[in-house]
């Protein structure tokens, strides 16, 4: 059994920490420590932490995880720290911050075996550039509207998608090996990378694969200090294709036969990605534009959309993909669709063309601008259970009196669907954050009893999965426990322990 109390760090533990990383790395001061302080995003609920710790090399890792078991300090670790509240603590006392942005280093870059080594503090933005500047035919997996200042670490250990998600699969799937250090301070490399003579070429190495169940994990099961990742080719024939509609039914369906596919144009298909037109509305302030529909379809916005951002490296090639799914579209409309008669093709100006094939872009930030907070609730379903999903959300947002802002995107040509909704609200009128918190609770009570899970859980509402996957639960509580007997590691996340 853990037994869940904490120290709270005190002066002699953070001279231990500062013997350990040195002064200029190591500090309580509370403008420091409050300004890990991320709300909103993507998790509401979150603590200050006591102590900041940055490190720099995997020792100091390992020492400060050895002291911190021993003194049974909650220690969080973070990379970017852009998933909103979800890298701070979860638990009073906060304990330690590992911010790991220290550990910056792009190591290898390897265009035949295809991937990329990095440590945890790589941003997205840098290795970005650093490979459109020195291997400009490739591409790394960055998440495709995060900001640059997040990391691809952060990213894979948060379970997120990339810019070529609908292609390769979930974040987690480009990931080959890494290195973890253990709260006792074990350094594990998974994968072939178990051998120290193999490259990190094949990720289920030397029998069943540890790097999996540590996907997902938030940092809850060690610090990550490197990872290897496949990088993917960048060839400079793209466009975006465009279908709109008048309803979710419609988007999901034709999106699904376009999807399955499989060779060909769905594998030409990198982000596929679509919503409906309050995604549009609310990337502006509240009060600064009109709120019903009429007004932008008189600007020629759909009700409903999908958007094709094909990739090839030919201009036949990607000929070829965007007349299919022309064709694909014209077929559906006239033999499938719900409502044939909304379903037409979108010309887009050559400059929004280049603004969506933009990386990273920055393409969710300006939800802030409606009124002061925005929250990403995402979930994945079955992709063709998208619509009910969009459908039942929009509803309850309304009904909670947010505006109905839903994007979905598909993962692994539309085996899954990633559905987020983006929730609006005013984070500084506490009744508004209480109202964020009861439509999240009311709908993901609807979406477990659906069978859809929830993307990146959150203590307080998303416990509920545990509970109904107890199974599940008991294994994972066991694994928490074999790897991290004092429990330091990131308390409360995915309620471990
Ligand atoms: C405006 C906006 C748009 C976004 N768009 C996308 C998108 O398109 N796709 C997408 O997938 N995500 C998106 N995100 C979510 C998020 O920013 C990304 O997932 C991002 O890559 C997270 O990286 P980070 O370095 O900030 O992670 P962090 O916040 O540092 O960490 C994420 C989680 O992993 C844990 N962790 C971090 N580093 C380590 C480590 N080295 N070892 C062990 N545990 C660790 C943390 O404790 C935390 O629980 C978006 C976020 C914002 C704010």
């Amino acid at each position: 059994m853990i037994k869940i109390s904490y120290k709270l760090p005190d002066q002699k533990d953070l001279e231990a920490m500062i013997g350990i990383v040195g002064k200029d790395y190591a500090s309580n001061n509370k403008a420091i420590t409050a300004s890990y302080l991320a709300k909103s995003v993507m998790g509401l609920e979150s603590q200050i932490p006591d102590i900041v710790i940055r490190p720099k090399f995997v020792e100091e890792i390992r020492k400060i995880l050895i002291y911190c078991s021993a003194e049974k300090i909650p220690v969080s670790p973070v990379s970017g720290g852009l998933s909103g509240g979800f890298s701070c603590p979860t638990i009073r006392p906060g304990g330690v911050l590992l911010d790991l942005s220290r550990m910056n280093r792009i190591i290898e870059i390897d265009e035949d075996n295809r991937y990329a080594i990095v440590e945890p503090g790589v941003t997205i933005g840098e290795l970005w550039a650093y490979m459109h500047k020195n291997h400009p035919d490739w591409a790394p997996p960055v998440p495709d509207g995060a900001p640059p200042a997040s990391t691809v670490m952060g990213d894979a250990i948060d379970r997120g998608f990339s810019l070529y998600t609908s292609s390769t699969g979930p974040q987690g799937d480009n990931f080959m090996c890494a290195e973890v250090v253990f709260a006792n301070g074990d350094v594990l490399r998974t994968g072939s990378w178990a051998l120290p003579t193999a490259k990190p070429f094949y990720k289920y190495g030397l029998g069943p694969d540890i790097w999996s169940f540590l996907m997902g994990s938030q940092g809850a099961m060690g610090v990550v200090t490197k990872v290897v990742v496949k990088i993917y080719p960048h060839p400079e024939f793209k466009t975006v294709v465009v279908w709109g509609m008048s309803n979710p039914y419609d988007m999901q369906d034709l999106t699904l036969e376009i999807q399955k596919q499989e060779f060909g144009i769905a594998h030409n298909t990198v982000m596929v990605q679509g919503g409906n037109y309050p995604l549009v509305m609310a990337r502006w302030p509240k009060d600064k534009v009109p709120h019903d529909y009429e007004f932008f379809k008189e600007m020629g916005i759909p009700q409903w959309w999908m958007n094709f951002e094909c990739w090839a490296q030919t201009q036949e090639e990607l000929d070829y993909v965007t007349n299919r799914i022309n064709e694909m579209a014209k077929d559906f409309k006239k033999n499938r669709a719900k409502d044939p008669d909304s379903i037409k093709p979108q010309e887009l100006h050559p400059k929004q063309i280049a603004s969506r094939l933009k990386k990273p872009n920055k393409i969710a930030i300006p939800y802030a601008l409606w009124e002061a907070g925005f929250l990403f609730i995402t979930w994945y379903t079955p992709w063709p259970e998208c619509a009910h999903f969009s459908e039942m959300y929009c509803n309850a947002m309304e009904k909670y009196g947010f505006p109905p802002v839903m994007w979905v995107a598909s993962i692994e040509r539309g085996r899954q669907a990633i559905c987020m909704p983006i929730v609006c609200f005013d984070s500084t009128d506490p009744k508004s954050l209480e109202k964020v918190q009861d439509l999240n609770r009311e709908t993901t009570e609807y979406g477990l009893k659906q069978g859809w899970l929830n993307y990146r859980p959150d203590p307080y509402i998303h416990i509920q999965a545990y509970y109904q996957g107890a199974m599940y639960w008991k294994y994972l509580r066991a694994i928490k426990k074999l790897l991290d007997p004092a429990g330091i590691m990131h308390p409360g996340r995915l309620a471990l322990p």
